[in-house]
């Protein structure tokens, strides 16, 4: 990553560490942002431009359009009429199966006309049956 030092926050020296040996000296600029730049020279001055503080900034960024996409699909995802076809979806399959249970026959068999009120509210209007196999097997069985 390159650093623009021109854009680089001017921090306090808190401490200068002297390291390396002879002819491959740094000198480590701790400073007051909890960072350390490192220089082949003394600073000699009491604030110096600091670049970890602008690689985090460059970070924080980098994360913050890394996250973007998520939020867009998360408003994708949320459908408030799928959301609404869905439970009615769940009303006709309880429907059903009271249907079913109570004429002795299996959830298969009915059929459930839906029709949509002028208000765009959906009802069941008829409900039909058709009886399986099995089904009129149980119905002969329960009538001897
Ligand atoms: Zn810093």
């Amino acid at each position: 990553m390159e650093i623009n030092k021109k854009k680089a926050p001017q921090k306090a020296v808190v401490e200068i560490v002297k390291a390396g040996g002879w002819g491959n000296v740094t000198y480590l600029h701790k400073l007051e942002c909890g960072h350390t730049e490192i220089r082949k020279r003394h600073a000699g001055s009491k604030y110096i431009a600091c670049s970890g503080c602008v690689m985090a900034k460059e970070m924080e960024a980098t994360t913050k359009q890394l996250a973007q996409p998520i939020y867009v699909e998360t408003a994708v995802i949320y459908d408030p009429v799928a959301t609404e076809l869905a439970s009615f979806e769940q009303d006709i399959g309880r429907v059903r199966a009271s249907l079913a249970k109570a004429l002795g026959v299996t959830v298969g068999d009915v059929e459930l006309i839906v029709t949509e009120k002028d208000n765009g509210e959906l009802s069941v209007s008829q409900a039909m049956v058709f009886l399986g196999p099995s089904s009129i097997d149980n119905l002969i069985k329960s009538v001897k």
